[in-house]
């Protein structure tokens, strides 16, 4: 497996022991990755304590995405103490309760805002910090998380698959950007799993029924494998991948009828 031993990363995206982001930063902290690990304010005091079971022990900052100055002080924190970056994971998502149940023809403008800027814009405000943290190491690897509802539609997942086709549309521009200073820009699509995002999303039990149904695997996955996953992509092994949206939800996007 990859060897993370001397890399600095950011994890963003955080919230409980549930979190896909959690999962990564543990699949590279067991690899050896040194890890900066961010929080929403409300999510602080969890973050913390869950970062005290990793080893080597996390730096543990706030960061909301809707903020330039924290994303700003997260930056200069890093560049303090590490002096550079090697790899990013990008895990935020958000939109207003209301988007996630309504017909979508509701869709506020507000809320679709709201919705792009966490969850798809975040990406691009992200990468443009890590930029000149990952020139000074010679190159770097990010990674994001995605949802199949990017591309079909499923029932109330409404203005998020809007932000999931932006953040994916994203990658590619940012892969193609990027990609002269050796900075890889991938995503990884998760199959469904219940999290605290996934709480929002009125009716998820029944997506999960369906993959179970008809997964090629026949069953949902966990965190852990979206988090080996995720580590393949940020590790040297996948240097010769970027701008790719790469599935792991047990088969379930190959299917038709
Ligand atoms: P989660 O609730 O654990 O993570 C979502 C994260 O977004 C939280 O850490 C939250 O603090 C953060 N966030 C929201 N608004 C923010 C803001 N303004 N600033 C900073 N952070 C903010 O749930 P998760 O399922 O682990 O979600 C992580 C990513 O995986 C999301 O992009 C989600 O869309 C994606 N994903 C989830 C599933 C699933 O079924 N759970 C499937 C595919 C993709």
């Amino acid at each position: 497996m990859a060897d993370f031993t001397g890399k600095v990363g950011l994890v963003v995206g955080v919230a409980s022991k549930r979190s896909i982001a959690w999962a990564i930063a543990q699949a590279t902290a067991a690899r050896g990755a040194r890890l900066v690990i961010t929080h929403q304010s409300r999510f602080e005091e969890h973050v913390h304590d869950l970062s005290q079971g990793l080893e080597p022990a996390p730096l543990v900052l706030p960061c909301d995405v809707t903020s330039d100055a924290e994303m700003d002080a997260v930056f200069a924190r890093v560049e303090q103490e590490y002096g550079g970056l090697d790899f990013l994971v990008h895990g935020p998502a958000f939109a207003p309760r209301e988007e996630l149940a309504a017909p979508f023809s509701n869709t506020s403008r507000e809320g679709f805002r709201i919705a792009l800027d966490v969850s798809a814009y975040s990406l691009i405000a992200l990468s443009r910090r890590a930029l000149p943290l990952m020139e000074s190491r010679g190159g770097g690897s990010i990674v994001t998380l995605t949802y199949l509802g990017s591309d079909r539609v499923f029932a109330n997942y409404n203005v998020m698959g809007v932000a999931k086709a932006a953040l994916e549309a994203s990658v590619r521009y940012l892969a193609a950007d990027l990609g002269p200073r050796n900075i890889r820009v991938n995503a990884v699509s998760a199959g469904p799993i219940k999290t605290l995002a996934a709480s929002g999303i009125a009716g998820f039990s029944s997506i999960l029924d369906v993959y179970r149904q008809r997964a090629p695997l026949r069953r949902t996955v966990d965190t852990s494998e979206v988090g080996d996953t995720a580590a393949f992509l940020l590790s040297d092994a996948a240097r010769g991948i970027t701008g790719e949206v790469l599935f792991v939800d047990g088969g379930y996007h190959v299917t038709g009828m």
